[in-house]
């Protein structure tokens, strides 16, 4: 098991938290790729972080000057001045991911980038709008808050919603909303205030999954959407939320 300290970026040093890799669990590349989506936030206690993971992980890191305007899929590089056809293209999406040509898009896509794409895009704030329908994002939100519920309960002596006194998952997961409303891009474009009523609705609908009358824990996230991942990118959007994460 690795163990390599975390902090988040734009949070103090008591944000700093373990982040346990558990290399049989783990997928090394994805793992690289996460730490390339966080060398977004080019804090040097960041690049410190990553070069420690990297480490663990026995990858080595480009250089940030190699970083810079390449081609994802084939590495070619941006020249200086380039001109409208030379110009790398941005992934959609994410907004991170660049390209030289479709070809090379539509290949890396296959490849790896349809795993690093959502990670990315929580680094650029577009997470939500890579979620392929309106009904997934609101689970996907949801499960975010049921998560971040439990991870406050259980590691920060911090008990609210489900777990609170008095027991209040409808407040609170209004106030988990109203603070989303008033982060930039963390939700997605098409949220206005009917989709909030109606991802409310979801939200206490005790015949779905995602309902917040429902505890769930790590491996029920892993389980329901088959993905080892998504605790942490859960988390990642819970913490763009709240502003900090768990200590
Ligand atoms: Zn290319
Ligand atoms: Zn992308």
């Amino acid at each position: 098991m690795a163990v390599v300290r975390k902090s988040w970026p734009g949070q103090g040093d008591d944000s700093a938290r373990e982040l346990k890799l558990d290399p049989n669990t783990y997928k090394p590349h994805f793992a690289y790729y996460v730490i390339i989506s966080w060398s977004l936030y080019k804090t040097s206690r960041m690049s410190n972080f990553q070069e420690r993971i990297a480490a663990e992980l026995g990858f080595s890191l480009p250089k940030p000057e190699e970083a810079k305007r390449v081609c994802r899929h084939c590495n070619k590089r941006e020249p200086e001045n380039p001109t409208a056809e030379q110009k790398l293209k941005v992934c959609s999406r994410c907004r991170d991911a660049l390209y030289c040509s479709r070809e090379c898009q539509s290949a890396d896509w296959k490849q790896r980038h349809k795993f690093q794409c959502p990670i990315e895009a929580l680094g650029t704030n577009t997470y939500l709008d890579t979620v392929p329908t309106q009904e997934e994002a609101m689970n996907r939100l949801i499960d975010a808050y049921r998560l971040r519920v439990e991870d406050d309960c259980m590691y920060r002596g911090e008990c609210h919603g489900l777990y609170g006194e008095p027991r209040n998952p409808v407040l609170d997961f209004r106030s988990f909303l109203n603070l989303a409303q008033n982060k930039t891009g963390v939700l997605p474009k098409w949220w206005n205030a009917e989709k909030r009523r109606i991802c409310e609705e979801r939200a206490v609908d005790k015949t779905k999954w995602s309902c917040i009358h429902y505890t769930v824990e790590k491996p029920d996230i892993q389980e329901h959407y088959n993905d080892n991942m998504m605790p942490m990118t859960l988390r990642m959007l819970a913490e763009q939320v709240y502003g900090h994460g768990m200590e």
